[in-house]
């Protein structure tokens, strides 16, 4: 017998579990499907921070922000592709997003630099934690405080769409496979993006080929793929992004803080060859052009005192390590010469505030503390901009550039705030500050 709710939610990680929180939070009854055996979906994975300009955090550090400014960043990471009035929405309303995690007890107190931004406004647990399990665990608590009926291993199969096109439910597996209906008054799709679907990357990006990827199994896409089936339109498909420092074979992905706390990058000549803290797509290209297509991360204790996200990668044996950099050049096979001159000229640039070279604007340190590491480095498919068009409310459009009633979209299954490249710390930002929209906003038509 079929089941009814006000409102079904379809994946629970970032933008789903703020949406059915937000959206229990407007006096809504909610049923979140989660298809994996656990929530969180990819945001768990998410190590930098949540981009948010003008809070409570950036003021204490005495960081001149606006968020006009950060609007600009965005557009112009974006090569000005994105939806202007969706990255207006995120630029304006993500440091509410902060101090609504921060009111349920996330920790977002740490700033720091990430590519593409002009001033530090990545938001981060203290002493550079990763943000993704942080934010996830709160949302988890509160879920779970909220009494929200979330199911995991429940996965989303079709959306139901009566004639006169309005949705009105959703048919969905259980664990043991076995379909069946939840009537809902509105549907949010949260279902995340399609990095880890090899098959349609390569359909909208052929030169990505063979290309590994940073994302968890079940981003898969087929949030992009229910939305089309009730006529949804879809933008910037083609628009997918590889991180620039994933550890080769591993498919472990470097935390762009790392670059940004003051990391260089090195190449197998020993040399440095780009500006670290340039966007995602340039530095990723700037690696594939390199020797072998790789490079190497190279820092030291300085750096690794300031960053706990580092931690994790000398657990899982992935940095080099050695007393100078004549013996880790050594170590990693590269020009010992070479890479202690590049070393050299870099700390000399830091000591003048000027990196001639490469112009690189932000010299947090220079690398000559304690020891020194280096971990090798190759791009990988992190993120798919493209996805469900989407306004401001977060409802999802269909190609006649109409609503399609009942229908909420939110995260990285939706497209437009991104547009050509998506700045690290936008995603969170993205995620938590659209969820929670589409929560208000399902609530309110659910009534
Ligand atoms: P976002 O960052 O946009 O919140 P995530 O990847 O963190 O995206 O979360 C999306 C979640 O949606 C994942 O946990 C994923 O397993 C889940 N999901 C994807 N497709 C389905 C589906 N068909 N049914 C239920 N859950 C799904």
């Amino acid at each position: 017998q079929d089941e009814s709710t006000d409102i079904v939610v379809i994946g629970a990680g970032g933008a789903g579990l703020s949406a059915a929180v937000e959206a229990t939070n407007a006096g809504a009854k909610v049923i979140v499907l989660e298809k994996m055996p656990m929530v969180g979906g990819n945001t768990t994975r998410a190590t930098g921070g949540l981009n948010a300009a003008g809070t409570e955090a950036q003021k204490k550090k005495g960081i001149e922000d606006s968020q006009e400014l950060f609007y600009q960043d965005t557009m112009k990471g974006g090569y000005n592709k994105n939806n202007p009035e969706l990255v207006k929405i995120l630029t304006t309303q993500a440091k509410d997003s902060v101090v609504w995690l921060e009111s349920m007890g996330a920790d977002l107190s740490d700033v720091g630099r990430a590519g593409g931004a002009s001033v530090s406004r990545i938001h981060r647990p203290t002493g550079g934690a990763a943000v993704g399990s942080n934010v996830i665990s709160t949302l988890k608590n509160k879920v779970k405080e909220q009494n929200i009926d979330v199911r995991v291993k429940n996965k989303a199969v079709a959306i139901i769409k009566e004639q006169q096109g309005k949705v009105t439910g959703v048919t969905a597996e259980n664990k043991d496979g076995k379909a069946y209906t939840i009537n809902a008054k509105v549907v949010i799709l949260a279902t995340g993006g399609f990095s880890a679907n090899q098959e349609m990357v390569i359909s909208y990006k052929p030169e990505l080929k063979g290309f590994a990827t940073t994302n968890h199994p079940g981003a898969l896409g087929e949030g992009i793929t229910l939305g089309e089936s009730v006529g949804a339109n879809l933008v910037d498909m083609a628009e997918i992004q590889t991180h620039p420092t994933v550890v080769p074979e591993k498919g472990v992905m470097v935390t762009e803080a790392v670059r940004g706390n003051g990391a260089i990058l090195i190449n197998k000549d020993g040399k440095r060859f780009i500006n670290e803290l340039l966007t995602r797509d340039v530095v990723s290209k700037g690696i594939l052009d390199q020797k072998d297509g790789v490079a190497y991360l190279f820092f030291d204790d300085g750096l690794r005192k300031g960053l706990k996200a580092v931690e994790e990668y000398f657990n899982m044996q992935l940095v080099t390590e050695a007393d100078s950099v004549e013996e880790l050049a050594g170590k990693i096979g590269v020009d010992k010469d070479a890479m202690m001159k590049s070393v050299k000229t870099y700390n000399d640039a830091v000591a003048a505030k000027q990196d001639k070279e490469f112009k690189r604007d932000d010299l947090p340190l220079q690398l000559n503390q304690g020891k020194v590491y280096a971990i090798q480095v190759t791009p990988a498919v992190h993120h798919t901009m493209g996805g469900l068009q989407i306004n401001t409310n977060a409802e999802v459009m269909n190609k006649e550039g109409q609503i399609i009633k009942g229908l909420y979209a939110a995260g990285e299954v939706t497209g437009g705030v991104h547009g050509g490249n998506r700045l690290g710390g936008n995603a969170m930002a993205d995620i938590v500050t659209f969820g929670r929209i589409a929560g208000q906003n399902a609530a309110k038509a659910a009534k």
